[in-house]
């Protein structure tokens, strides 16, 4: 690993984005891409792939690739990934790089959100939101829309207000109606996106850190942590400095490539990485039914050019088990 442009890739597939991010040896992050998944993982791993060779140049040699999100399964099928790690290690991971002895991480995407609980450098205790939309960013989308104020000015806006107004905001529901009567009420755009903001973090801490103590340093991070009104109604609440790191928006992803890092340091073995030639495969999805035992479980299965790379689902865990050994053993037939 003595070559200028030996990197390494992190894949985080989530449900709203698919980010990837090459880094060097040392953990420095190189070059990220962020698109939105479309209910299309494949394609967006793909078109993320693409603009990332282009960006990377011909010198580019991948030696390792991780793999984590809602969708890792599946990226590490499609990328050949050296590792596969849930989002809680792989923010956990990237977090503590930036900022070793951080103790709280707030998370908030686009359609989840989750909080981590760090002690001694390793992960406590953590909670995770995939339900309620009062506590992500999908909650200011929405918001967004019926004020017609694009969603990128409302930390802006939200700055301006000289004293919000209360946005009772339990759920995203109740939060629109109280919205509307707070704005035929005669408050401004300002006051209207601040309450909203604070709303948001009231749900999200009584949601994911009830009766949990939340420690400094205190790090936020996820799509969501670019609107500095959201920054700002945290610092209010909890009544502390909030570190927002530099890449944000990949964190995910960056703990992946780094937990590749460590993976092919640990193991000296070659990468599973198929090459960026995985743009150019045909990629099919379908479901099928294991016949293995009595509980004929459905399972997804992905194929290419007519080879099964992978199935999960089912109950037991021998197809999850099965894909990832087919994955480190040089994707040899299944
Ligand atoms: S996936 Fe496991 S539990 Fe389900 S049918 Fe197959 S062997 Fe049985």
């Amino acid at each position: 690993m003595d070559n200028a442009k030996d990197l390494f890739l992190g894949v985080d597939v989530g449900s709203v984005s698919t980010n990837i991010v090459a880094a060097d040896e040392k953990g420095c992050l190189i070059e990220k891409i962020y698109l939105r998944t479309e209910g299309q993982p494949i394609k967006a791993i793909q078109e993320g792939m693409k603009r990332l060779a282009e960006a990377l140049g011909p010198d580019a040699s991948i030696k390792g690739a991780g793999a984590t999100g809602s969708g890792r399964q599946l990226a590490a099928c499609v990328i050949g990934a050296d590792t596969v790690k849930n989002e809680i290690t792989a923010h956990a991971v990237a977090t503590q790089l930036m900022l070793p002895e951080v103790r709280t991480i707030l998370e908030i995407g686009g359609q989840d959100s989750k909080i981590i609980f760090i002690k001694n450098g390793i992960v406590c205790d953590f909670a995770m939101n995939t339900v309620c939309a009062a506590g992500t960013g999908s909650f200011l989308d929405r918001k967004a829309g019926r004020l017609n104020i694009p969603i990128e000015k409302f930390g802006l806006y939200a700055l301006q207000a000289e004293a919000p107004v209360r946005i009772a905001g339990r759920c995203a529901v109740f939060a629109e109606s109280d919205m509307i009567h707070k704005q035929q009420l005669g408050f401004n755009a300002p006051e209207i996106i601040c309450g909203l903001c604070e709303a948001l973090v009231r749900n999200y801490l009584t949601n994911l850190a009830k009766g949990k103590k939340i420690e400094d340093p205190v790090v936020f991070q996820g799509g969501v942590a670019a609107n500095a009104g959201i920054a700002a109604a945290f610092e209010k609440e909890l009544k502390t400095k909030i570190t927002i790191p530099i890449h944000y928006d990949v964190m995910g992803a960056y703990g992946a490539a780094l937990l590749a890092i460590q993976k092919i340091k640990e193991s000296g073995e070659p990468t599973s990485f198929r090459g960026f030639e995985l743009i150019h495969r045909d990629y099919k999805t379908r479901s099928v039914q294991c016949t293995d035992c009595p509980n004929s479980c459905e399972l997804i299965e992905i194929a290419s050019d007519g080879e099964v790379m992978a199935r999960w689902g089912g109950r037991c865990g021998k197809w999850a088990e099965a894909s990832q050994n087919y994955i480190n053993s040089g994707c040899r037939k299944m």
